[in-house]
């Protein structure tokens, strides 16, 4: 085997890092998030190419690893988020800065409907304490939260809703990418979705097993149904 080292060493290297940047902006195009398995041989290594084979019955990708499919893995990397911001400062050779790339965009797509919870994750960023984003929401958004409920979005509703947009990513990836996946258009909203349980209903009597208005349009006709 051929050793390389000194400047030609560092030279091999430095292409590396760039091609795995390219590799990675190749990924992202697919809008594939990273399913990466096996937790750390050392503090900087988590694998990222492992993909999810399987699916359960409804046909929902069961995420393993270090998956941000997972709520739990969401909410671990937003309790964490500053330190590992910082730990994988730079390092484009470390998986830990793809996953909070990764994780970032997904986190902003997630909340963008959201800007109280967006400013719960700021705040909680900065490290203040519940009982002073209390403060800051009353301020913002004229809204009393307990300090539990503050406690519980963050927890809870956050890292579910990251990791439902994670799935939604992993789903139009899979269905573009590696099987041909079928899209309808909802007959009320008119939007392109996957023909999959997640997005609409289904139907036995149907011809694609499925309702033709979107998950969503149904729900939101079913609430202005409650409320007159
Ligand atoms: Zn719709």
């Amino acid at each position: 085997m051929k050793v390389v080292n000194g400047k030609d060493a560092f030279t091999i290297k430095k292409a590396l890092i760039e091609m795995r940047k390219d590799q990675y902006i190749i990924k992202n195009a697919y809008r594939k998030p990273i399913v990466p398995v096996k937790l750390t041989r050392s503090k900087y290594k988590i694998k990222l190419d492992e993909d999810v084979k399987i699916f359960d019955d409804d046909g929902y990708p069961i995420p393993e690893g270090i998956s941000l499919m997972n709520p739990e893995i969401c909410s671990c990397i937003l309790c964490n988020y500053s330190r590992l911001k910082e730990d994988s400062w730079d390092r484009f050779e470390d998986d830990t800065w793809y996953l909070i790339y990764d994780f970032e965009n997904i986190c902003d797509e997630a909340l963008a409907d959201y800007p109280m919870l967006m400013r719960i994750v700021e705040c909680k960023i900065d490290g203040l304490q519940n009982i002073e984003i209390q403060k800051i929401l009353q301020e913002e958004f004229n809204i009393t939260h307990s300090l539990e409920y503050i406690s519980s979005l963050f927890r809870n509703k956050i890292p579910k809703l990251i990791a439902d947009k994670a799935v939604d990513k992993y789903l139009d990836w899979y269905y573009t990418t590696q099987e041909k996946g079928k899209y309808k258009k909802c007959s009320r909203c008119g939007q392109i979705k996957l023909a999959h349980n997640k997005y609409f209903s289904y139907n036995k009597t149907s011809k694609d097993g499925f309702y033709s208005i979107c998950k969503k349009c149904r729900n939101s006709s079913r609430k202005e149904k409650m409320k007159s």
